[in-house]
């Protein structure tokens, strides 16, 4: 397993499963097989609805001695309706709860808000210090907002979890993370499925004798991102994982470098309506 070192000196694995849109009922049997072929990262979130599948996966993989908490990886996040202190708190807990765990190695906040996100940070720090989490971290934050949250930080967020993938590359923002000791993760690391007829990665694809997915996964952890793709498919997640046996080289690295469009499938952060 490759993993990471945080900016706290927590290691993390460098690939993951991701569960965005699946649903309770799937969850539990796709986090099981998953961990069953290898995978020790998991990432959810409070709003995906399926912590408790996720929760139940990891059990059945503890209780069958696959694995032990030890080895896991997972990660949740607080939504936007949980814009302060206390109920930043409470989302950790009732989180916890529903995944039946002790503790978790990451939890982030899930969307930036207009300036929403001091008070939750605060909350962050305060289970970080209180060791009842790993690490603490954000999801798509932009530089803007990285920069105000670090002048009231007393933690610096170990992770920016951001859209990333050959179309939307986010230069500046891993120019940022690098300067700052933050490690970004790649969400929609295969576009949410929009990269699979894409001419230039299928070229690349049949040169490596490789799929399209790892492709793009290779090329991101060759650049040291982290990557959580999502697919309830035992023979995908396979493939996806199967990513540490071959290199690309420099020149193919340069021509995915190429297909940046600075297009998203997600909302765009320093637009998002964060009301709800
Ligand atoms: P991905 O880029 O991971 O794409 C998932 C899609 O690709 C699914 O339709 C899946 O289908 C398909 N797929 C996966 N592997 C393969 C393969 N080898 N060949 C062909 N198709 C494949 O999108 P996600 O949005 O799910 O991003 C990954 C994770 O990032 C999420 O699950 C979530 O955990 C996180 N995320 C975080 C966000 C945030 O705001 N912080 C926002 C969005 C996502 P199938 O399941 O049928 O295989």
């Amino acid at each position: 397993m490759y993993t990471t070192t945080l900016n706290n000196s927590v290691n993390m694995p460098m690939h993951g499963l991701g569960v965005f849109l699946i649903d309770e009922e799937t969850t539990a049997d796709t986090v099981y097989t998953a961990i069953k072929n290898g995978y020790r990262s998991i990432d959810t979130a409070a709003i995906y609805g399926n912590e408790t599948g996720v929760g139940i996966g990891i059990k059945r993989a503890l209780d069958e001695e696959i694995v032990t908490r030890e080895q896991l990886f997972i990660t949740s996040k607080v939504w936007n309706d949980h814009g302060d202190f206390s109920q930043t708190i409470e989302a950790y807990h009732d989180s916890l709860a529903k995944l039946q765990l002790a503790y978790l190695d990451l939890y982030l906040i899930h969307w930036p808000g207009d300036n929403r996100f001091i008070e939750p940070w605060k909350a962050m720090e305060q289970l970080y210090n209180d060791k009842r989490v790993r690490a603490i971290g954000v999801c798509n934050f932009t530089v803007g907002h990285l920069k105000a949250l670090l002048e009231v930080a007393t933690i610096t967020p170990a992770i920016n979890q951001i859209e990333l993938h050959p179309k939307l590359q986010q230069r500046d923002m891993r120019e940022f993370a690098a300067a700052h000791h933050i490690q970004l993760e790649a969400w929609g690391p295969l576009m949410q499925g929009g990269l699979f007829d894409n001419e230039v990665l299928q070229q690349l694809a049949t040169k490596y004798e490789r799929s399209i997915s790892q492709i793009i996964l290779r090329w991101d952890f060759q650049q040291g991102i982290v990557t959580i793709p999502k697919s309830t498919k035992e023979a995908r997640m396979i493939q996806n994982a199967a990513i540490f046996d071959f290199e690309l080289t420099a020149e193919d690295l340069a021509i995915i470098d190429a297909m940046d469009e600075d297009k998203r499938v997600g909302p765009n952060p320093s637009t998002y309506n964060f009301e709800l």
